[in-house]
């Protein structure tokens, strides 16, 4: 994987009568397919995997049907010339992921499928013992990409610029970017991570990978994963409508709601200075508004 040239631009959230300033930094255009935190979540494994130059290489990883990572990974491969392959939980989706524009996508970059019960996705030691034995030289990839070295990789989120900010703010799924900007802001800085996932085991788990206990991490306004309210859905409109900013369902629509709850709520002392890290997730969109728009439901605006 390449270092992207891409400048990424930090842009302010203009807020009207508030003693706080807020900025969002546009990780989602670093790439058009391997969107945001992901990219840097991939870099160091893809780069020290490929390095070994292994003969037959493959990547293998976890994720469910709407994932974020699985496009991202199938995207990689793609543009790496590296089989993928996706352990994808739900074995219902075995006749019908073509009805599933994560899946669709990442099968016309070439990643090819398992299905697996809720069951059997559950236990992924023995997925990947067994994956490994079809595919010797096969480098595994965790749920989500986050590992040490994806951790490291989100170092690259940070820059110069971001060292102004007191307060450093990210969507929270694994947990590997709040850790790795935990472990890399500078001394002086707050971070705060927004669950989108009801986990406690998350603090302890960001805690080992960063080393510091400079984040706190916030539970969600509704943090049961990929749960889509009619609020959240206004949030994303109305953002994009007055900003010009697309947001996605799952994360940073969440987080940026979040942060203007809590900048309402008088969480943040006056003169604050707040990055929130735009960590993409575009793709994601098309899917919730399918399984919105079966319920009939208002659909999220795509710009
Ligand atoms: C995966 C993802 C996250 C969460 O990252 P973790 O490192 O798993 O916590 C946040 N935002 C977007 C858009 C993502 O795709």
């Amino acid at each position: 994987m390449i270092f992207p040239e891409t400048d990424i631009p930090i842009t302010e959230i203009p807020l009207e009568n508030s003693d706080v300033r807020l900025f969002i930094k546009r990780e989602d255009l670093i790439h058009p397919e391997i969107s945001g935190n992901k990219y840097w979540k991939l870099f160091y494994n893809i780069n020290r995997y490929m390095a070994q130059k292994p003969a037959n290489p493959r990547l293998i990883t976890f994720g469910g049907a709407f994932s974020n990572h699985i496009a991202a990974v199938g995207a990689l491969g793609n543009s790496e010339n590296i089989p993928t392959t996706g352990i994808i939980r739900g074995d219902e989706l075995a006749d019908k992921w073509q009805d599933n524009p994560t899946l669709s996508f990442a099968a016309a970059k070439g990643m090819t499928f398992r299905f697996v019960s809720r069951q059997q996705y559950r236990n992924k030691p023995e997925l990947t013992e067994m994956l490994l034995q079809e595919f010797p030289e096969a480098v595994v990839i965790p749920e989500g990409g986050t590992n040490e070295l994806a951790v490291n990789g989100v170092q690259h989120m940070l820059n110069e610029q971001t060292k102004s900010f007191d307060y450093l703010c990210c969507a929270v799924g694994t947990g590997g970017t709040v850790a790795g900007i935990s472990k890399f802001a500078t001394a002086n800085q707050k971070i705060l991570g927004f669950k989108t996932v009801n986990d406690n085991s998350l603090e302890e788990s960001v805690l080992s990978f960063s080393g510091k206990r400079n984040f706190t991490l916030i539970s969600g306004i509704n943090d049961a994963y990929g749960k889509i309210t009619d609020e959240n859905i206004r949030f994303i409109n109305v953002f994009a409508e007055k900003y010009g900013i697309q947001l996605d369902p799952v994360y940073t629509g969440k987080l940026m709601q979040h942060i203007f709850d809590l900048i309402e709520a008088g969480y943040f002392p006056k003169g604050s200075k707040i990055l929130a890290f735009h960590t993409g997730g575009m793709q994601g969109i098309e899917g919730a508004n399918l399984l919105l728009s079966r319920k009939g439901r208002p659909l999220i605006k795509t710009y």
